[in-house]
């Protein structure tokens, strides 16, 4: 058995900024990862705010692609959503392949002393009053003060605790993929309303680009590959995610905090999922060290993580609704 402050579960960007604020605070860290890194992970396109929180967590941004904005033919003729500007620098966000920041933040993690360890199967131990005390694999325990979920889509946690999801849609699948290009044209790129929902389309390399297609409806899926890349040679299979807008009732409880997307999830169309991920893993890492200096206040501190969490997915479920209403055709469950 071994004892550790905080057991992490799942090195995706949640996971990772929970560790490596929490071991950045001295907190003896685990790690717990199903996956060989580096790995494929969708979320390539990352608005300019994530670089403060890449900074904040000592990572250093490779030399990614970077681009002002993107181009979205919506409601209305083409406009350009530009990222903004100040008085010395356009603001300019990033083209990151997921496999290498993953990598990276796993990286920072490692180097500041967080045990990483590769795991199948773990189960929580929950003592019989009901809290969360740490990881059992096989016949191996990590024990936590605290153990953190950040497993994404897996919802390792929700799903063993049985813990109840708030849903905003239906079920709703994204398709993804990659094909071979250098000569798409500007015009062809950005995000496209259709009759059945959206797609989107973004070089993340000279000679690769990325597609995600949603449809509002069952009726709409049957629609994979954009028509405009049919020529294109694919990368790879097409592959499929619930992105359902959900988010777990309880994101914190005796022992446990949830992030990213185990917490909570919205399509790829709100955008920022990786920048959220990091935010609620350095929110909760946060947290931790506030209940660790102040044991008999561990419920106010939860309660105030889980009202941050609830707040931001409010504001991004009216977002996201407001945006759709502006659709061509719009989704009739809105
Ligand atoms: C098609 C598509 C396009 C997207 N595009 C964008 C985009 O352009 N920009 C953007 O910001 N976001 C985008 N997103 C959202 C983004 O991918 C996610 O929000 C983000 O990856 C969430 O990070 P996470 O750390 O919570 O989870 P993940 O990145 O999913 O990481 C979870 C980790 O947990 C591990 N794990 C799972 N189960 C277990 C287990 N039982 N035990 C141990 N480890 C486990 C997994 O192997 C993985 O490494 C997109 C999503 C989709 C589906």
């Amino acid at each position: 058995m071994s004892h550790f402050d905080v057991v992490v579960v799942g090195a995706g960007p949640a996971g990772c900024a929970t560790a490596i604020y929490c071991a950045q605070q001295g907190l003896r860290v685990a790690l717990l990862e199903k996956a060989l890194f580096p790995r494929h992970r969708p979320g390539e396109t990352l608005h300019p705010g994530v670089e403060p929180l890449l900074h904040q967590l000592e990572v250093t941004a490779l030399d990614y692609r970077r681009h002002p904005g993107h181009w979205v033919h919506w409601d209305g003729p083409p406009r350009f959503n530009s990222f903004g500007a100040d008085r010395d620098s356009v603001w300019l966000g990033f083209q990151a392949p997921r496999a290498l920041l993953d990598q990276q933040l796993l990286e920072r993690a490692r180097a500041l002393g967080v045990q990483i360890v590769p795991v199948r199967h773990a189960r929580p131990v929950v003592q019989p009053q009901g809290r969360v005390q740490g990881v059992r694999v096989g016949a191996r325990q990590w024990m936590g003060k605290f153990v953190v979920d950040a497993t994404g889509h897996s919802s390792w946690l929700q799903r063993q605790l049985q813990i109840p999801w708030c849903r905003f849609s239906p079920r709703l699948i994204a398709r993804y993929g990659y094909c071979q290009d250098s000569s798409l044209t500007e015009d062809k790129l950005g995000l496209f309303a259709h009759p059945h929902g959206w797609h989107w389309i973004t070089r993340i390399s000279h000679t690769c680009l990325h597609w995600t297609q949603m449809a509002f409806t069952e009726a709409g899926q049957h629609r994979l590959r954009p028509k405009v890349l049919e020529p294109f040679k694919a990368i790879g299979r097409i592959r499929g995610a619930d992105v359902s807008w959900r988010r777990c009732h309880t994101t914190a409880g005796p022992g446990y905090f949830l992030v990213g997307d185990a917490a909570a999830t919205l399509d790829p169309c709100a955008s920022h999922g990786v920048i959220k991920a990091l935010m609620s893993g350095m929110q909760a890492a946060a947290a931790i060290v506030d209940c660790l200096s102040w044991p008999a206040g561990e419920a106010t501190v939860q309660a105030a993580y889980q009202a941050w969490v609830q707040k931001a997915v409010e504001r991004d479920v009216l977002a996201l609704r407001s945006f759709y209403r502006a659709h061509p055709c719009p989704p009739g469950w809105l």
